[in-house]
Parts: structure tokens; C-alpha cells; sequence
């Protein structure tokens, strides 16, 4: 397995941001990823990194990357994959394979251990509609164990697995058989829907900055609250949606962290409404950072 030291992990992430991590793993088999999770003492596990934002300031922990842990498996309408197959990847292999339910996965670079975390969705679909167990490491007892759907308590971006407690290991599918022109037309159609609604990897970025309130969406709030035109020496709001934050090229944590803040108060200011970041924040904080961060999350963070 590849461990590597002082690995200024940046490179690594959608937003190319984050310092130093004092030991970054690299896991290839179920095996060493077990063990791994079974004696460390911290870590935290990470996927594609296209939902963090990794301090500048570093991690004197340790980072489980995810990526090599990419074995799938499609048998009939059944799909089991690792934490780490990329969702586009299994867009397009489910696609060949003539199964319908994850085409939705075509235009972001999630993992599926992420995937899972998050409940991530678009275009009226979501990982959890078609999933049907989980093989989890238990953080506490060390043990694997199976959860079922229900066990999951998915939510809008939320899942069991976000508590920290549990990692996952692998994940149970069943999707729905489909001509695989139909799959393709959607694969397509959602492809050419997010050119213009979403900066692409080019303008490096995390994705959604905040969640949706409820029966809300954190956009519209964002744009009627005037923030398309913020931006700062290294970072900006996207100029054709306002829920996206682009590194400009050089930025770092705290850059990114202040953008946020000032688009928070926007939003409160006008709507008295406080959204909730959908990225999350890692690593080891600044007292600036920490200051922005005790604006942003008021959610206890892992
Ligand atoms: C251009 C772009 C477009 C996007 N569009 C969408 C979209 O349409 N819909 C959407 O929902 N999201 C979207 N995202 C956000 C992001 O891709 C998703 O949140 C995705 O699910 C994150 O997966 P990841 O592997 O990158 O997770 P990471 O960023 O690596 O991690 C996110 C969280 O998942 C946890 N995690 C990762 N792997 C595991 C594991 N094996 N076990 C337990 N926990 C784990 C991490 O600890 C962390 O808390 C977009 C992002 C980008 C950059």
C-alpha cells in the first residue's frame, strides 16, 4: 500500500485547496483498509474530496484516501461497490450493462463512500433510492457489520455514515433493467442540463456550498440576496449560479471560509434564514479559521 508523508494534499481535491497531511494512505484491498481502520488511533477517510475543503494550515492526522478501493460487481440488476468506484464510472458501466438508477452519478466526481455519506442526489435521484445494504466498519467495536436501507437513516444529504461512526466498506444496489438507448438519453440529457447550472472541474470548486432549507432552495436565496458579484483576490461566486464557490487559482481555506461567511450573513440579513454548509471542513484550524468556522457550522463537526 502507498503511504505517503507530508503529502500536501491540494492536488488531490476538487477545490485545490489543503496544507500538509502528516500520513496519507492509500489503501488497495478490503484487507489493508480494515486493518488500517482497525489500528489507527485518528483518521479520517476520504473519497474524491469533491465535498471538503481541506485547511491550508494542514492535518497532523491521518487521511484514508479511498481512490484504489475500486472493485464493482454487477450481477442481474444487482450492483456491489467499493467505497471508492467513482460515481461517473458506474454511471456509465450500469449504463452498458442496461441498468436504470444511476445516471444521475454522470456529472459529479463523488465516490461512493462519499456518495453514501451525503445521500448525494441530483435530478430527482439520490444514491439511496436503489440501495439495499451496507457493510460498515464500526468505529467503536471494530467489528464489520451489515445495515440495512432502513439502518441508514438516510436524509436529505445525511446518512448514517455522517456521524463519523461507521465507514463504509462496500455497498449493495439493485436497479432497475431499462434500454440502454433510454439510460443513454438521460445520461445525456443530465450532462447538457449541468453545463449551464454548474462551474465545471476546469474552475475548481466543491460543489453546492449550502444545503437547501427546507421547501427552499439555498440559490435562490443566495442570488436574491445579491452575492453573483463577491468575490475576492483568489475566490468568487460563480457567476451563473450562486450556490458555487470557484477557486480562482491560488486560494486557500481561509479564503474560501471568509466568501462563505459573507454569503451567510447575505442570506440572514435578507431572509433571517441561517443555511447550513454542505461542504465540510477538515483539518487543522487557524484561530481565523476557527472563528469562521464557529459562523458557518453550528452543527457539532466530527
Ligand atoms: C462539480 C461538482 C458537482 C457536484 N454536484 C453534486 C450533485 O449534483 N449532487 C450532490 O449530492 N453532490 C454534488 N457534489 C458534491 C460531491 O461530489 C458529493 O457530495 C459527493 O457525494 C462527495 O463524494 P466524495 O467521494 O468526494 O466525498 P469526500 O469529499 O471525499 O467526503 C465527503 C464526506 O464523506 C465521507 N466519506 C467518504 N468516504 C467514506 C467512507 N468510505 N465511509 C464513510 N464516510 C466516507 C467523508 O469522511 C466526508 O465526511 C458536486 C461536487 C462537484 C465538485
Amino acid at each position: 500500500m502507498i503511504i505517503k508523508e507530508d503529502l500536501e494534499i491540494k492536488n488531490y481535491t476538487t477545490y485545490k485547496i489543503g496544507g500538509k497531511v502528516k500520513k496519507v494512505y492509500f489503501p488497495e484491498t478490503q484487507a489493508e483498509f480494515t486493518e488500517l481502520l482497525r489500528t489507527l488511533k485518528n483518521y479520517i477517510v476520504l473519497g474524491s474530496c469533491s465535498n471538503v475543503i481541506i485547511s491550508s494550515n494542514g492535518y497532523s492526522g491521518n487521511i484514508i484516501l479511498t481512490t484504489k478501493l475500486n472493485q464493482f460487481e454487477i450481477r442481474g440488476t444487482k450492483v456491489f461497490a467499493s467505497c471508492g468506484v467513482k460515481g461517473p464510472l458506474i454511471a456509465q458501466k450500469t449504463c452498458d450493462a442496461g441498468l436504470s438508477g444511476f445516471e444521475f452519478m454522470i456529472g459529479f466526481p463523488g465516490s461512493i463512500g462519499g456518495d453514501v455519506s451525503m445521500n448525494a442526489g441530483a435530478h430527482g435521484q439520490t444514491i439511496s433510492d436503489n440501495l439495499i445494504s451496507c457493510c460498515v466498519f464500526n468505529k467503536k467495536t471494530k467489528e464489520i457489520e451489515y445495515k440495512t436501507h432502513q439502518e441508514m437513516n438516510f436524509s436529505y444529504r445525511n446518512s448514517l455514515l455522517h456521524s463519523g461512526e461507521y465507514i463504509l466498506l462496500y455497498a449493495e444496489f439493485d436497479l432497475k433493467k431499462a434500454p440502454v438507448e433510454e439510460i443513454k438519453n438521460l445520461i445525456a440529457r443530465n450532462l447538457e442540463f449541468r453545463k449551464n447550472v454548474q462551474p465545471s472541474l476546469a474552475c475548481p470548486n466543491a460543489g453546492s456550498v449550502f444545503k437547501n432549507p427546507q421547501n427552499d432552495s439555498a440559490g435562490r436565496l443566495l442570488d436574491k440576496a445579491g452575492v453573483k458579484t463577491f468575490e475576492n483576490a483568489n475566490v468568487k461566486v460563480w457567476e451563473n449560479h450562486a450556490n458555487f464557490i470557484v477557486n480562482k487559482g491560488d486560494a486557500s481555506s481561509e479564503d474560501v471560509l471568509e466568501l462563505m461567511v459573507r454569503m451567510f450573513n447575505a442570506v440572514k440579513e435578507q431572509y433571517t434564514i441561517e443555511l447550513e454548509p454542505e461542504v465540510i471542513f477538515i483539518g487543522d484550524k487557524t484561530k481565523k479559521e476557527e472563528e469562521l468556522c464557529n459562523i458557518l457550522y453550528k452543527k457539532k463537526q466530527r
